[in-house]
Order: C-alpha cells, then sequence, then structure tokens
C-alpha cells in the first residue's frame, strides 16, 4: 500500500518531530517492543468487557476526589466514558506512528484548555495504569507473559505522560508568548498615541516638550543654533462659531498637514494647545528659519482649505525665536509665544521674531 502522508498539525506546532518521537521511544525502550506483545495486550488484558470495568472504576476514584470531582461536574461522565475507553482501544496500537503521538497531543491540550491541573492530569494516567495492571494480575498467569505485559503497559503510560507533560508546557509557553505579543502590540499603540496627536496626526504636546527639552541640550552641547516656531492660527474661533466644531477639526488636521509639508523632513511640528503649532528646527539659522515660517504661511495662506463645500481661507501668525545662551524650555517658549503676539498686532499673517 502506497504510504500516505497523515496529518498531524499539533506534532508539528509542538515539535514532535520524528527525531523526537524516536528519541523518546529509545530512552522509554519501547523501541525494542513488538506488536505482537500489543496485540496480546488487547486481546488478553483490555478486552471490550475488561475495559468498560476499568474505565467504570477509573470515574469512581477520581469522583473521590474534591478537585476532580468539582472539574467534572459540568461534563457528561457517559461521553468522558467513552472518550476513555477509546483511549484504552487505542493503548499502544502503532505507538510508532506519528498519528500516535498526534491523538495523545490532542487528548492533552483539551485537557490543558479546561484548565485540569497537571498534577491532577498525571495521577490520572497513574491510576489507569493502576487499574490496567490490577486487570493484568487477574488474567494473566504465565510469569513471563505476565512480565512482558507489564513491562509494556509501564512504558506505554511513561509515554503517554512524556507527551502529556510536554503538551502542557509548550501549551503554556504558546499561550504566554500570544499574551506577550499582544501586549507588544497594546504597548506600541498606546506609545503612537501618547507621541502622536490624534486630531492632526503630528507630535503630541508631551512629546514635543520631551523633543524640545532634548534640542535644547543638544544645542547648547555643541554650540548649534536652534529655532522654534509658536504658529497661531488667526481667528479660528470664527471658524468653529460660524461652521461648526466638526469643520474645524478638519482645518486643524489639514494645516498640521500643511505645516508637515512645509518642513524638512528632521523638522519636528507638534501640538502645543487647541490651534497652535510649535515648529522645532535643529542647527537651523535664524535666517533659515525664517524662510521655513514663510513657506509655512503661504502653505497656510496660499490656498483655500475644502471641507465638505466649503471653501475656507485661513491665515497663520508665527513667532520666532533662536535659542539663546540662558533660555531653557519655558524661556524659549515664552519668547516665541510673546513674538507671536507681536504678530498679531501686527496684523496676523505674518511672522515676528522675538529679540
Ligand atoms: P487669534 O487670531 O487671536 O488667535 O484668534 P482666534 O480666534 O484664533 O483665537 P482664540 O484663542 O480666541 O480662539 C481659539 C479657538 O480655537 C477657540 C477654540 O474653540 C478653538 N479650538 C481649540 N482647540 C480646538 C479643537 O481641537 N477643535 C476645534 N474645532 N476648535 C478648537
Ligand atoms: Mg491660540
Ligand atoms: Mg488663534
Amino acid at each position: 500500500m502506497p504510504a500516505r502522508k497523515q496529518q498531524t498539525p499539533l506534532c508539528d506546532q509542538f515539535g514532535f518531530d520524528a527525531g523526537w518521537r524516536s528519541a523518546q521511544l529509545k530512552l522509554i525502550g519501547l523501541e525494542e517492543e513488538s506488536r505482537d506483545t500489543v496485540r496480546q495486550l488487547h486481546r488478553e488484558v483490555l478486552t471490550a468487557e475488561a475495559s468498560r470495568d476499568i474505565v467504570d472504576r477509573f470515574y469512581q476514584r477520581l469522583l473521590d476526589d474534591g478537585r476532580a470531582r468539582a472539574l467534572l461536574e459540568s461534563y457528561d461522565v457517559n461521553r468522558l466514558k467513552v472518550t476513555q475507553a477509546a483511549y484504552l482501544t487505542d493503548f499502544g496500537v502503532d505507538y510508532r506512528d506519528a498519528v500516535y503521538f498526534e491523538t495523545r497531543a490532542r487528548v492533552g491540550i483539551a485537557h490543558a484548555r479546561v484548565g485540569l491541573p497537571l498534577a491532577l492530569y498525571l495521577s490520572a494516567f497513574g491510576v489507569m495504569q493502576t487499574l490496567i495492571l490490577e486487570t493484568l494480575t487477574q488474567r494473566v498467569s504465565d510469569p513471563e507473559r505476565y512480565h512482558a505485559l507489564c513491562r509494556l503497559v509501564l512504558k506505554l503510560t511513561t509515554l503517554d505522560i512524556a507527551v502529556a507533560t510536554e503538551v502542557y508546557h509548550r501549551a503554556s509557553v504558546l499561550e504566554l508568548d500570544r499574551s506577550v505579543k499582544h501586549l507588544q502590540l497594546e504597548q506600541s499603540l498606546l506609545r503612537t498615541q501618547l507621541q502622536q496627536d490624534a486630531l492632526t496626526g503630528v507630535s503630541s504636546r508631551t512629546s514635543l516638550l520631551a523633543e524640545l527639552e532634548g534640542a535644547i541640550s543638544r544645542a547648547a552641547k555643541t554650540g548649534q543654533p536652534l529655532c522654534i516656531i509658536m504658529a497661531d492660527l488667526d481667528n479660528f474661533k470664527d471658524i468653529n462659531d460660524t461652521h461648526g466644531h466638526m469643520v474645524g477639526d478638519k482645518v486643524l488636521s489639514e494645516v498640521g498637514a500643511r505645516i508637515r509639508a512645509a518642513l524638512r523632513e528632521f523638522d519636528l511640528v507638534g501640538r502645543y494647545g487647541g490651534e497652535e503649532f510649535v515648529v522645532v528646527l535643529e542647527n537651523t539659522s535664524r535666517h533659515t528659519a525664517r524662510q521655513v515660517a514663510e513657506r509655512i504661511r503661504k502653505r497656510i495662506a496660499g490656498s483655500p482649505i475644502k471641507v465638505g463645500n466649503l471653501q475656507l481661507h485661513l491665515t497663520i501668525s508665527q513667532g520666532l525665536a533662536v535659542r539663546a545662551e540662558s533660555d531653557d524650555l519655558h524661556a524659549l517658549l515664552q519668547r516665541a509665544d510673546d513674538a507671536m503676539y507681536e504678530a498679531k498686532r501686527a496684523g496676523r499673517d505674518c511672522v515676528a521674531e522675538a529679540s
């Protein structure tokens, strides 16, 4: 008969490959056992009738244990008995095949998923083993056959326990791995939320101030010029009052994009307040900063902002400040803000420089 590739997804997932399986069989000593011994076990010990009896006694024993009884309460014990009888029917049959491991792994993962404590699960294997050995003692009198079958039962149970333990272990590692990945994703989302202003997509105030602080200490160290621009939309309240807050929000978002587009890649823009933006220009002279501010001014005033059918003409006033030796974060922002108000007083839609 041509060999057919069996589907063994759990073996693949848990790493029970041919190498692992054969090492496991060798360690337990199952490699030297024969199919004949397994057949004998089923013929003489695990008959249908004896298996039913073993399964009945197995559940009696488990139900005597308070913890197991609490777990079993939500299950139909008769259905579990059918599954357990199938476990006995398969016990040791073709144990060299990947499918044998796959079935064991499937049973193991089902128990791990319902939260059965590993200690209880492993003890249940021990209980089952004892019951099989008791039946064996009653049914097999020839000492040589008795020992051979005992040995096989011990080895087969050891294999089941090995697979079950591995499955429990690997399932919890996979579960932890999934939780870690989930947390990492959430963390990166939170980080983005913290760093980015949700409405305009430019840097948040928190992130802007942290970056500006960093830029100030870098400039103090290197002596390179640092400029900032405080930019405030003109008469923005009128937009809200006339067209509503939603339209105002769309305008702010577009203004953020226009300022960003007026900058070089390494410049920073953040939302400082409602309709106020701060631009940070590192290693930039007053002259170049002035050009940048002019570019921003033109980007805003140069073409109307479209929101639905509306065409809104906006302008922006800007205050430019070059970092002075004595400036800390607060002082630098204050000087840029003062300059911005000067631009307002000068009639808006212009740039004023702090002295
Ligand atoms: P000026 O030229 O003097 O700056 O006038 P202005 O109207 O722009 O200034 P004012 O400070 O009086 O008004 C700013 C307005 O910005 C008031 C506030 O409702 C609006 N605003 C602040 N944050 C937001 C926002 O997130 N969304 C919207 N739609 N409006 C906002
Ligand atoms: Mg303002
Ligand atoms: Mg304003």
